[in-house]
Order: structure tokens, then C-alpha cells, then sequence
């Protein structure tokens, strides 16, 4: 009989990047006398992916910019797939957030002369709207939220994995949540009546991947096994520049701001010579899917550089003026031993960011009772694709209303229940699955997942690379199976969560690949090079919806997208703002 340690709090926060954070402020702030606890697979302030925003902040904020403009900008980025009520309330309520992150938590962000708040250029946008912290903005962000979160009584569990959510006996509400306690590789459930989903998604299933090390989509993976759809899964989107840092380190992947492009940067491939031209009028400041497909037709057709990918190259525009411009990543370059001032970087496309997940309301509830999310585990905001800056501002939007939405939600309607023994029994016997087997090594399980989710359902996908990637996946989670993982001390026990992030891992790959495979078109981020038209067309449009069926197999469906601010074809501007 598996010991499990118990534990109560009223709302539950799984995850401390910018949504996490800001849901567990909102929340204490909404009603002080609740009990707010963040559970964090890593350290609180130290992980996920807002510690690593670099460019900034899109929100509408100057004379000639508007709540309209920035919507009709992510509509056109999104091509039309997002949820417009969504959209719609990230672009108004990010005007308020970026205040409250100044005024009330305390961020600071770069200035113009006259004192108002300098915003950057950002590809795939009509306005320089990007609010921003030198070219590190994440590190500002979140190290004031931490203080704050440290200052205001709320609980924190560091190092605790959320392995499964669970529902009450009745299955009408979430009564709690799983959790690994990584540090003594004990159990812990944590009964609560309201939690946020906030764990931040990330594609680390791609050989170049961006997202911190500790994101393998382990919320969504736990959203599918709870009955809740996830959409857009198709939608992943890859960053022009991954630095290609060399084989055996963390660095390779990760990536150099877009805004080096938005000021001028030129790509050159493997021959010195500048592509995008071929393939784009707005050349490097083309959207980052145009551009990174770009940048993988030149790989594909050999026009290489000896480390396998293209050049970034900034000397033009100053090298005086580009370390002035981008301290951050100058010294981030001349770490991994390059020049980005004077010199060429080598860098190559990284899978950076999932538009598709959790289907959630503009409140931030799901369709589970007691269950809110946001942040990069939910879908429907971004459509297609992203726009640059759209992602910290979704996180803090998204995460604050759920606080809100959660303070007011639980007094009214909270209550602690006991978790269905059978999904509690089902999560233990999923937490100790390698136990018990001949231990086996993994990373050849990880880097076949890597190149094979890279070649069959990456940049440029078709029906026949696709079945290819559906049946690998099969084919790995049989080994995965079969893996054993030795169990003798559970403290810290990397191989433990290694095995974890894979099942993870496998499994939102799994409706990835189902939603590519069912999306016969090619839209924002999703290339089919079977059926390279599409996009065009965005009347009768639908959302590819995916949960996981009894069988454990993906079942793939359709949502269709309500227009309900702006038809295709329409602008929320006036004429003369459009142009
Ligand atoms: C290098 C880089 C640069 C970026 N630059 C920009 C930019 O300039 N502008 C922009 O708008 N966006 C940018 N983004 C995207 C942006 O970081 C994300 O969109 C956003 O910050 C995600 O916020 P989040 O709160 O959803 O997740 P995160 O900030 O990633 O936080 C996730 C949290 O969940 C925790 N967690 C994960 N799994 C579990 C689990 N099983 N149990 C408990 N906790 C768990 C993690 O430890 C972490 O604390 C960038 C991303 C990267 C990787």
C-alpha cells in the first residue's frame, strides 16, 4: 500500500511562470483569509519560461496604437483561428495589466525621454507595441512577482511534481491533485477546492527546442487524462533563431530575440548570402513561421553553414550600437564563444511555443468544475500562431483573471472532496509505472521522440511523414513501456522524472501529430506541403478539438469558430487607421 501524505489549502496554483504567479497574487488579493498554495516542479522564480522573456510585452499603450489595432494584428497572426473573445480580452485587459505590473507589483521597463513607456518593433505587427526590460524583460517580470508572492503569505511546495488531477467520487468537480514531492520522491494529494492549471505547456518533444528544462507539457498531459479537450494542437510554433551553441550543451536551441530582426538583423545561409527575399517582401521581418520555414527550405536544400544551420548577422547596423541596443544577448552570444556585435551566430529554427491547449472560457474556468487555467496550457488565444510579445502578456492576463475568477469562485461554490479512489489509484500506479523492470537507459528513447517529432511533424509536415510520426509514437511508447527505472532511492530521482516528462511528452505528441494529420490545409504555423493552400480561406473555419479517448487513443473532432467581433474580410479599424 503506497504511502500518500495529505495535505488541504482552498485554491491551488500548479506552476510560478507569469501565469502561475499572477493567479496565487489575484487570488490572495481577491480574499486574504483563503488559503493559497503554488505547488512548482521547479523553484518558485527560477523556472519556466517567463523568467526567459527577452523581447517584451505587446500591449497598446502609445498615441496612434489601440485595443482594436493589437486585436486585429493577433487576429491576422492567429489567421482567424483564435477564439475572438479571447483575443479580444487579452488585448484590452493587457492595457490594465502592464500598469499594475509597474505600479502595483513593482517592474520596471525601459522609458522613453519624455518619461512614457518605450515600446520596441516586433515582427508580424502593424505598430511598435512591445513593452520592454533591455532585452531580458522576463528576469524583471518575474523576479518582482516572486518578491511579492514571498511578501504576501502565500504557500509555496517548491520541487513538487503535479502528476494527475483528480476528480471527486461523484466525478461532477476536481476534488485535488497528485503530486511528487521531488525532493524525498514521496506522494503528497493536495485536496483543494479550486486549482489552476498554469504548468506553461512547451514543445520540448522537438530536437531544437527553446522552453526550460523543466516543461514537457506535463499540464496538458494531465488536462487529456481528465477528460478536458485541448485545441489547436497542431499549432506549434518555431522561433527563427535557435542558437546552434554545439552538440552536449542546454544552449543549443535556445534562442536570440525576434526584435534583432525587427531592427534590421540580416539571415544569411550556409553560402554568406541573404535568402529571405526568395521567399518574403518584408524579408527577416516576415512572421516567425514564414521566416523559419523559410530558413528550413534553405537546410533542406544544403545551403548549410559547417554547424548544420544559417547565420544571423547585426554588424551593419553598428556594433557599438547593437551591444548598446542588446547587451543581453551580446553577452549571451559571447558566452557561447560568438560575436553577435561584429560577427556571425550560428542559429537555426527552434520549436518555441504551442499555440493549441486547454479549452478554457475568458474567465478562466474549464469545463471541470474547480478547475481554472491559463497561460501557455490553454489554447484558443493565439490562433494559428503567436505573435511575438503576445505570450507574456497572455500569461499575466489570463493568470490574474483566474485568480480573480478563483477568489470569487470558491466562497460561493468551494468545497473539499474526497478524489475518486479509482483515479487515485490509477495516477499512483502511473507515478510507479518503471518500477519493478530492468532499468534502461532513456535517452535513446528521447532523442528518437526528438527527431522524429523534428523530420515527420515539424516545420513542413504531409499525410505520409505524419502516419510516419503516428506510428513511431506508438512504437516509442511501447519502449517506454518496457523501461524500467531503478526505484531504490526516490529522492531526486532525475531518471524518475525523466521517464515522466517522456510519458508526458508521448502523449501530447500524440495529439499533435492528430490534429496535423486531421487539419488538411496549411495555416500559420501549420505547413502541409500535401496541401500548401488554406490560409486564404477563413469563412466556416474550425478548431481542431482533441481528448483522449477509453481506448487511450486521441480522438480528433471539430469546434467551429465563432466570429463574434469581426467577420473575415472585416477590420475593426477605421479606413484611414488600417493602412
Ligand atoms: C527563451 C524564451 C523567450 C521568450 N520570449 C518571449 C517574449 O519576448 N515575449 C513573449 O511574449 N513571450 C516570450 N516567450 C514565451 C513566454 O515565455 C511564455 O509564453 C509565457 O511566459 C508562459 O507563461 P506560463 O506562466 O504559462 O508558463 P511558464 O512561465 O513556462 O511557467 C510554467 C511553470 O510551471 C511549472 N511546471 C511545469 N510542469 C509542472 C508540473 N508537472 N507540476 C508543477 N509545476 C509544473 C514550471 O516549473 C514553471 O514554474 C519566450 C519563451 C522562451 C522560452
Amino acid at each position: 500500500m503506497t504511502e500518500v501524505a495529505r495535505r488541504t489549502t482552498d485554491i491551488l496554483v500548479l506552476g510560478s511562470g507569469g501565469a502561475g504567479l499572477l493567479g496565487a497574487l489575484h487570488a490572495k488579493s481577491a480574499q486574504p483569509d483563503l488559503c493559497v498554495t503554488i505547488a512548482v516542479k521547479g523553484l518558485l522564480g527560477k523556472s519556466g519560461c517567463t523568467r526567459m522573456v527577452q523581447g517584451g510585452y505587446n500591449v497598446a499603450l502609445a498615441a496612434g496604437d489601440s485595443a482594436e489595432r493589437h486585436f486585429m494584428d493577433t487576429l491576422d497572426g492567429g489567421k482567424w483561428l483564435n477564439d475572438q473573445d479571447l483575443a479580444w480580452t487579452l488585448v484590452t485587459v493587457a492595457q490594465r495589466r502592464i500598469r499594475e505590473l509597474e505600479n502595483r507589483w513593482g517592474c520596471f521597463f525601459d522609458r522613453n525621454p519624455d518619461g512614457t513607456i518605450h515600446q520596441k518593433a516586433f515582427a508580424g505587427q502593424t505598430f511598435d507595441r512591445t513593452v520592454h526590460k533591455g532585452d531580458l524583460t522576463g528576469i524583471e517580470i518575474i523576479n518582482r512577482l516572486a518578491e511579492q508572492t514571498w511578501a504576501r503569505g502565500i504557500e509555496r511546495m517548491e520541487e513538487h511534481r503535479a502528476i494527475a488531477l483528480l476528480p471527486s467520487r461523484d466525478g461532477s468537480r476536481l476534488a485535488g491533485v497528485l503530486l511528487i514531492d521531488v525532493r524525498t520522491g514521496g506522494l503528497v494529494l493536495v485536496q483543494a477546492k479550486a486549482v489552476l492549471l498554469a504548468t506553461g505547456g512547451g514543445p520540448t518533444m522537438y530536437t531544437y527546442h527553446t522552453p526550460s528544462g523543466d516543461k514537457s507539457c506535463d499540464g496538458m498531459a494531465m488536462a487529456l487524462r481528465a477528460g478536458l479537450k485541448l485545441r489547436d494542437m497542431e499549432m506549434v510554433q518555431f522561433h527563427p533563431t535557435g542558437v546552434l551553441a554545439g552538440p552536449g550543451t542546454r544552449m543549443t536551441g535556445t534562442i536570440i530575440e525576434e526584435g534583432l530582426r525587427g531592427a534590421g538583423g540580416y539571415l544569411l545561409g550556409g553560402d554568406g548570402q541573404r535568402f529571405m527575399h526568395k521567399y518574403d517582401a518584408r524579408n527577416e521581418r516576415a512572421t516567425r513561421d514564414i521566416v523559419s520555414r523559410s530558413m528550413y527550405r534553405e537546410m533542406l536544400a544544403g545551403n548549410v553553414n559547417e554547424a548544420g544551420g544559417l547565420w544571423i548577422e547585426m554588424g551593419h547596423l553598428g556594433p557599438e550600437n547593437v551591444r548598446r541596443q542588446f547587451k543581453g544577448m551580446v553577452e549571451r552570444c559571447a558566452d557561447m564563444g560568438f560575436d553577435l556585435a561584429a560577427g556571425r551566430v550560428p542559429v537555426v529554427p527552434t520549436a518555441h511555443y504551442m499555440m493549441g491547449g486547454a479549452v478554457f472560457q475568458p474567465d478562466g474556468s474549464t469545463a471541470l468544475p474547480g478547475l481554472f487555467a491559463a497561460g501557455e496550457d490553454t489554447g484558443g488565444v493565439h490562433g494559428a500562431n503567436r505573435l511575438g510579445g503576445n505570450g507574456v502578456a497572455n500569461s499575466t492576463v489570463f493568470g490574474g483573471i483566474a485568480g480573480d475568477s478563483m477568489g470569487a469562485w470558491v466562497p460561493r461554490h468551494g468545497t473539499l472532496e474526497d478524489p475518486d479512489p479509482a483515479a487515485l489509484d490509477a495516477a499512483l500506479a502511473l507515478a510507479h509505472a518503471p518500477f519493478g523492470k530492468p532499468a534502461a537507459p532513456l535517452s535513446p528513447i528521447r532523442d528518437a521522440l526528438h527527431a522524429l517529432m523534428w523530420d515527420k511533424a515539424g516545420i513542413l509536415r504531409d499525410a505520409a511523414g505524419l502516419d510516419e510520426a503516428a506510428r513511431g509514437l506508438d512504437g516509442l511508447e511501447a519502449e517506454l513501456d518496457a523501461a524500467g527505472v531503478d526505484g531504490r532511492s526516490r529522492a531526486f530521482n532525475l531518471a524518475w522524472h525523466d521517464w515522466l516528462n517522456l510519458r508526458s511528452l508521448l502523449l501530447v505528441s500524440r495529439a499533435i501529430v492528430a490534429a496535423a494529420s486531421a487539419r488538411e490545409e496549411s495555416r500559420g504555423a501549420h505547413w502541409r506541403e500535401d496541401f500548401p493552400h488554406g490560409a486564404e480561406q477563413a469563412a466556416g473555419l474550425s478548431a481542431t478539438v482533441a481528448t483522449l479517448g477509453p481506448d487511450g487513443r486521441i480522438a480528433l473532432g471539430w469546434q467551429p469558430v465563432h466570429f463574434t467581433r469581426v467577420r473575415p474580410g472585416e477590420s475593426l479599424l477605421a479606413p484611414a487607421a488600417a493602412e
